[in-house]
This record gives structure tokens, C-alpha cells and sequence, in this order.
């Protein structure tokens, strides 16, 4: 499985601390205290420590101690997750957490598969946001920075716009507005919207001209969101643009819990693809009917597995194994329906292997 949107994660042993994986990134004075009384009873947390406490074969209060043990032999505990899993190549968005960018040499040596980067760009915007650079600086320094990771082998681009100002991109912004909106107030992620969607539009323009993909973020995330901007309809009229057709676009997460919605662009609009990715983390009860709900209407030749794996390499690994687990029931509904043996095959090696090494050129 080329896994096709995931996260650095821990290059040091450390200790099976959960605490990092959240959705609720809410801070106040008793945010720590807060997740910590919630953690064990969500789900995927008892079926993380559960399933893990059976590959290290105790008994789940043991599982830290036992992880910790494993662990001691980093890179050969690592390596064994990802076999495990049938990852064999990682495509990654070094940007969160910060640091990593220049870390894919220490990833690759510690998981056993090549890694390939994608550049997020809302991070670059940002930081040109913080600093109050002018417009004709945000233009030189935008386009610099995406020739620059093409240059450097990038396997296509990153937007977490759904994040910031929301996935109603105005199809129609000029510069003169975005470079209007560059002395805006309000809290850095929710400022300049104008800027954000014009710089958006240049990075289609400029993928589909390097014939480089671009992942968005849709669906939930972490508390940061608006669940309400992030639906992917709200890109219909971007879509439509020239640059929005002409470049191939991800809508990533299955665009949970809009996924007929993200199955049927995929469907309708040639230059859209989907994967499904953390909601195998998050949401682990019915990853199997998450996957039909996408396939049965979206062509499988643009259907893309990921597990969207951070801060530690077992969220790679829970998701991985139970994508394979969820996988194998929607084979099974596929014959039963009919599909075929050879049909079904296909499929398969599309979705987990095929539709990632064509879409970025691996
Ligand atoms: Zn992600």
C-alpha cells in the first residue's frame, strides 16, 4: 500500500503517549486534565491499546510497558509496524508538526519505504501574513517557494485552506483584492481571505502546469476547524474555474462525513480525485461502509488509501490494518453484488497502489 497522506511522527522511541492524538485541541487552563479523563473512552483509543497489546502479546494494562520494550530496538519496531501494515511508501505533508521537512533521509532509514514530500502552503501564507509583507513580496516569495519545491522533487502541493478562511474559494478574486486584503485584522487563520483564495488560484494554476496534484483538506480535523467550511461542495465553483479544472485535485479524508458528496465530485468532475484517510484512526467502527459509501459512486481509477498516521508510528499502523480489515468486507459486498473476481482485483491494486504512483509520478 502506498499510503498516500500521512505525518512525520516520533524519531525517537519516547513512550506510547496518546495524549498528542486528538481531536480536541481546545486549549484552556484544564485542557490536559480534560483529554485525559476523555481519552479511554473513546473507541479508537481501546481498540489502539487492545490491538497493540495483542501484536506484543499481553494483556492491555501492560501495553505501555511492553511498547516501551519493543521500542528499545527503534528502527526494527518501526520497520515491523510498517510491514505489518503493507505500507511501502509514505507520500507526507512535512509541515505539521514543524520541523520535519528536512528529516525524509532519518524517515525513510526508520520506516524501510521512500518517502515523498508535499508542500503545504498555507504555512508559507502564514508567515508572509505575520511578517506584513507587501503584495508584490507575497507574489515573488509564493511563486519562488513552489518553483523552488518543484526543483526539489515535491510530489504535488498541500492546502489547508478549509482550516483558515474556509473552501468557499472565490472563484473570482482579483488582485487588486487580495492585495487590498493584506492589512487585515483578527487572528492571523482567519485574516485576508481575498490573499488566501487568489494564492490558492495561482497554486492551481502553477500545479497544473508542473502536473503536480494538489491534496485538500476536507471533511473534519482537529477543533481548529469549522466543520461547516470544510464541505467539499463548497468548491464547486473553484472547480469550474480553467486553473480548477485543469489541475488534479484530492479532496483528502473522504471528505468525512461528506462522503457521497466528495464520491460524487470525484465522479462528475474529471480532474478530482479522493482518499480516504483519518477516519481510520478516528472513527474505526465503520470504515468498511465509509469505503463503499466512496467507491459505489466514484470511479475506483481515482479512489486513493492513506491513513494520515502522526506523532507516532502505531496511528500509521492502526489505521493500515484496519483499512485492510474494512477492505476485505467491501471485497466481499463487491461479490455478492457481482463485481467479479478480476473487477474487484483491479480495484484493489488501483486504490493501494496504482491511482498514487500515477498521480504523482512515483
Ligand atoms: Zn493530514
Amino acid at each position: 500500500m502506498i499510503d498516500e497522506h500521512a505525518h512525520p511522527f516520533a524519531l525517537e522511541p519516547g513512550s506510547l503517549d496518546l495524549s498528542h492524538v486528538s481531536l480536541d485541541q481546545v486549549d484552556a487552563p484544564n485542557a490536559e486534565e480534560r483529554r485525559e479523563r476523555m481519552r479511554p473512552t473513546f473507541l479508537w483509543h481501546a481498540l489502539l491499546r487492545s490491538r497493540l497489546a495483542d501484536r506484543l502479546g499481553v494483556q492491555v494494562d501492560d501495553v505501555e510497558a511492553a511498547r516501551a520494550d519493543a521500542a528499545r530496538e527503534y528502527p526494527a519496531y518501526v520497520r515491523g509496524l510498517f510491514a505489518e501494515a503493507g505500507i511501502s511508501e509514505i507520500v507526507m505533508d512535512p509541515a505539521w508538526p514543524p520541523g520535519s521537512e528536512h528529516r525524509v533521509a532519518e524517515y525513510e532509514a526508520l520506516t524501510g519505504c521512500p518517502v515523498h514530500l508535499l508542500f503545504r502552503i498555507d504555512t508559507l501564507v502564514d508567515q508572509l501574513l505575520e511578517r506584513g509583507a507587501g503584495f508584490d513580496e507575497v507574489l515573488q516569495e509564493f511563486d519562488g517557494s513552489l518553483e523552488e519545491r518543484r526543483a526539489a522533487g515535491y510530489v504535488g502541493l498541500k492546502t489547508i485552506i478549509a482550516y483558515r478562511t474556509g473552501l468557499a474559494v472565490d472563484p473570482g478574486v482579483s488582485d487588486h483584492d487580495a492585495a487590498a486584503s493584506l492589512p487585515g485584522e483578527g487572528p492571523l487563520k482567519r485574516r485576508a481571505k481575498p490573499l488566501r483564495d487568489f494564492l490558492l488560484r495561482r497554486a492551481l494554476v502553477f500545479a497544473a502546469e508542473a502536473g503536480l496534484p494538489v491534496q485538500f483538506h476536507t471533511g473534519f480535523g482537529d477543533s481548529d476547524i469549522r466543520l461547516s467550511e470544510a464541505n467539499p461542495l463548497l468548491l464547486e465553483e473553484l472547480l469550474r474555474t480553467p486553473e480548477g479544472t485543469a489541475a488534479d485535485v484530492v479532496l483528502i479524508h473522504g471528505s468525512f462525513p461528506h462522503h457521497e458528496e466528495a464520491a460524487y465530485l470525484a465522479a462528475a468532475r474529471p480532474n478530482v480525485h479522493v482518499d480516504f484517510s483519518l477516519f481510520n484512526i478516528f472513527a474505526p467502527a465503520r470504515i468498511a461502509d465509509r469505503l463503499l459509501r466512496l467507491i459505489e459512486l466514484a470511479p475506483t481509477g481515482k479512489v486513493l488509501a492513506a491513513t494520515d498516521g502522526f506523532a507516532l508510528p502505531e496511528t500509521y499502523w492502526f489505521a493500515a490494518m484496519l483499512t485492510h480489515e474494512a477492505w476485505s468486507d467491501v471485497r466481499r459486498r463487491l461479490q455478492e453484488l457481482g463485481a467479479g473476481s478480476e473487477w474487484i482485483d483491479a480495484a484493489t491494486e488501483a486504490v493501494f497502489e496504482q491511482n498514487a504512483r500515477r498521480l504523482y509520478r512515483l
